[in-house]
């Protein structure tokens, strides 16, 4: 895939991963607002228990406690679904319908209990009206639209209803509410691009994370770890196997008279062998193994819960992978590889890797292109 393909495949993933994360602080930060609408509820109706009609009452709790609970448990089951269960996909059409019957229930059972001759109770139901909003904006920031509508839902059935009253303090307490719910709006804009924003920039810096990690423990050439990765990986495999009394093998491969590949077909050539070598062997260890280029022509494996003689085999048959590359011009590429295995009396990994050392260069003074095993 070209940069421009890659660019674009990442900055797709990025929106991805911000979307979910405003499904999750929207499910965050909404819990609270199911029982706090119901409890608001509650709390009206016992202010106006004389003012309100008794039914209308009962109609509205019985309601709104049955869709609280179908809330509560849409919360129940986002909470218990694992994290690659929370997507948008999945949940946000059951989040918009609960939401929507939750506040067309809230605003509906508020135009129905306003009395029309009781201006106290009016202001009351207004009151709790206008909580309520302010408790949608810091409740559903992540999504505007659910801000919005879940406002309108509340505020606007009594809002519009107080509108077309005769008195001129119900039209001006409705012009009142209309001008605060133009400001709220206008601030949910604001607070959902700035969630947003944050969202997505914590997103790109994790992303820019892990690109210069890897790329900090990568060799350019080969794509295998460089000398410091190689090394950090296996101090841990080594703690590892020794603390848990594992077998543990250390293979090192130098390649054949090198300097003769570059001397004779050029550089470019070299650094395509090297790239080749980087191929095989990955393909030829295991995901638990760990293998790097230590620098040059240079190359190691650990292998752990893995015998000597296991070991001997797998760098043979490395060996014989080499010998059969061919590269442009170059017919002959071969490696030496020398094998240890860790002993009681290896104090570090340096020690192991010493010995694999010594294996390889008696490898090289038998002639090359073979393996020899650490005494
Ligand atoms: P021996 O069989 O004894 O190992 O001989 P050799 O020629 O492989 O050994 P030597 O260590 O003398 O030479 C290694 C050569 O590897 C020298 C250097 O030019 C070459 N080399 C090191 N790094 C790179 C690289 O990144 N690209 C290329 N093309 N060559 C490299
Ligand atoms: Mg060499
Ligand atoms: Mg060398």
């Amino acid at each position: 895939m070209d940069g421009l393909g890659l660019r674009y495949e990442m900055e797709e993933l990025i929106a991805r991963q911000v979307h979910a994360d405003r499904l999750h602080q929207l499910f965050r930060q909404s819990v609270s607002a199911v029982f706090g609408s119901f409890l608001a509820v509650l709390m009206l109706c016992w202010l106006c228990w004389e003012r309100f009609d008794h039914t209308v009452i009962a109609w509205w709790i019985a309601l709104l406690a049955a869709s609280s609970l179908l809330r509560i448990s849409m919360f129940i089951a986002y909470f218990r679904s694992s994290a690659s269960e929370r997507t948008p996909q999945r949940w946000e059409r059951t989040y918009w319908v609960t939401l929507i019957l939750s506040a067309g229930i809230w605003g509906s059972g508020a135009l129905a209990v306003i009395p029309a001759d009781d201006l106290l109770a009016q202001a009351l139901v207004m009151l709790f009206c206008v909580g309520m909003s302010v408790s949608a904006v810091s409740c559903y920031s992540a999504y505007r639209y659910m801000t919005v509508v879940s406002i309108s839902l509340v505020l606007f059935p009594c809002t519009i209803w107080l509108l077309f009253q005769p008195s001129s303090l119900q039209v001006g307490m409705g012009v009142a509410v209309v001008v605060f719910a133009s400001f709220v709006f206008s601030a949910t804009r604001n607070l959902s691009d700035a969630l947003e924003t944050a969202f997505r920039l914590t997103r790109e810096i994790e992303h820019a994370h892990s690109v210069s990690t890897r790329a900090a423990q990568t060799d350019e050439l080969t794509g295998l770890m460089n000398r410091r990765a190689f090394f950090e990986h296996a101090q841990q495999l080594y703690g590892h196997c020794k603390n848990n009394h594992l077998p543990l093998c250390a293979v090192m491969l130098d390649m054949d008279h090198f300097k003769h590949i570059n001397d004779t077909y050029g550089h470019q050539v070299g650094d395509q062998v090297l790239r080749q070598m980087g191929v095989v062997i990955s393909r030829s260890f295991r995901e638990t193994d760990v293998y790097g280029r230590l620098g040059g022509e240079e190359f190691a494996v650990l292998l752990p819960d893995t015998s000597i003689e296991v070991a001997q085999n797998i760098a043979e048959e490395l060996i014989q992978s080499i010998a059969g590359l061919m590269t442009g011009p170059v017919h002959r590429i071969s490696a030496s590889v020398g094998v240890a295995s860790m002993i009681a009396e290896d104090h570090d990994l340096h020690s192991l890797m010493n010995n694999a050392d010594k294996a390889l260069y008696r490898a090289k003074a038998r002639g090359r292109n073979q393996v020899a095993v650490s005494e």
